[in-house]
């Protein structure tokens, strides 16, 4: 079993160090890497750019030239949030070019799964706009990549960042292809995510959210991957699962309402990892969204990355918030009972 990493310094030059999304985050996750011993056990994968035909899949051709004009031309503030320099356009193509190539390597068995450590992240990024830090939907490329040239058809698309990955909903909506599945504070940015967002057309049901209230920790979120992400996995067998990480769920993090811990990171990484496994020959890649306390995030995507590579994570110096949860089991029975893709049981 071998476990790929992508990683590059190329991601760095997006940067605005008084923002939250800042280069700092992925250098936080890279001294890990080296730290722990990790990358040298890894397999190193190196991005290349998304070519214009793989970004015309997802985003309009608007879009597209005006980030990269914006961003050609010294950058500044798309929106209230979301920010470009000279490279980020640079960086972005690279980073939704380096999300193919993770999917390549394991569709292709070069290895057996991946994590893409990428930045800027792009779950906020719909076909049409740049919002929510995010340029270019990393993980909406690699998807339509995986079924328009490796040739599946089957994928599903999981994401467990505090926020909405509207922009990867909205890229999916009506594709019966791709089921994107998304656990999210709500109400919180940025505001879609509804329980009756259940996908439109020929993708009728195969947009499954689960808005959750503030104060979510690992045995809330542990329990809705065991009674809906994995059975919704199960149901919709895809040949290839994705993964949109983002840990601005664990406790520390400063802009997050929940309280996750990495060990519950690596736990969901680890039922993930076991679909995958019954499901589609281990096939998982994890692509980085969010996450935004240092040390939370290093410790949460490493505690994720070991699980893939096999390893049983030690517990963390961070640890646990042992907090009293809310109780899911309304919200879940709704779900079971009302949303399309269960509603054959
Ligand atoms: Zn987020």
């Amino acid at each position: 079993m071998t476990t790929a990493i992508l990683t590059d310094q190329r991601f760095l030059v997006h940067d605005d160090p008084s923002h939250v999304e800042r280069a700092e985050r992925l250098r936080a996750i890279y001294h890990a890497l080296d730290e722990s011993g990790l990358r040298s056990q890894a397999l190193a994968l190196e991005p290349r750019a998304a070519t214009p035909a793989e970004l015309l899949a997802v985003h309009t051709q608007q879009h597209l030239d005006t980030i990269q004009r914006f961003g050609t031309h010294g950058g500044g503030y798309l929106d209230t949030d979301t920010y470009m320099v000279d490279g980020s356009w640079e960086a972005a193509v690279l980073a939704s070019g380096g999300v193919i190539q993770a999917v390549e390597a394991v569709v292709q068995g070069i290895s057996t799964n991946a994590f893409a450590f990428v930045r800027p992240p792009g779950h906020h990024a719909t076909p049409t706009r740049a919002m929510g830090f995010c340029l270019i939907n990393n993980i909406g490329v690699g998807a339509r990549y995986a079924l328009q040239q490796l040739g599946l058809s089957r994928v599903a698309i999981v994401d467990y960042d505090v926020h909405h990955g509207n922009g990867t909903q909205d890229i999916f909506y009506e594709d019966p292809q791709v089921l994107f599945c998304s656990t999210h504070a709500a109400p919180y940015y940025p505001g879609t995510g509804r329980l009756d967002e259940v996908g439109q057309g020929a993708g009728l049901g195969a947009t499954l959210n689960v808005p959750l209230t503030f104060g979510v920790g690992d045995k809330g979120y542990v329990q809705v991957f065991n009674e809906i992400i994995i059975p919704a996995l199960h149901r919709w067998k895809p040949e290839l699962l994705l993964v949109s990480a983002g840990y601005d769920a664990h406790w520390s993090d400063p802009i997050g309402p929940m309280v996750v811990s990495a060990q519950g990171f690596a736990q969901m990484t680890h039922m993930l990892a076991n679909a995958a496994a019954e499901l589609c020959n281990g096939r998982i890649v994890l692509v980085l969204e969010g996450g935004y306390n240092l040390n939370g995030l290093a410790a949460s995507a490493l505690a994720s990355l070991q699980v893939l590579m096999g390893q049983n994570p030690k517990a963390d110096d961070m640890g646990r918030i042992n907090a009293p949860e809310p109780d899911l089991a309304a919200l879940l029975n709704h779900i079971r009972q009302r949303h399309p893709l269960f509603a054959t049981e």
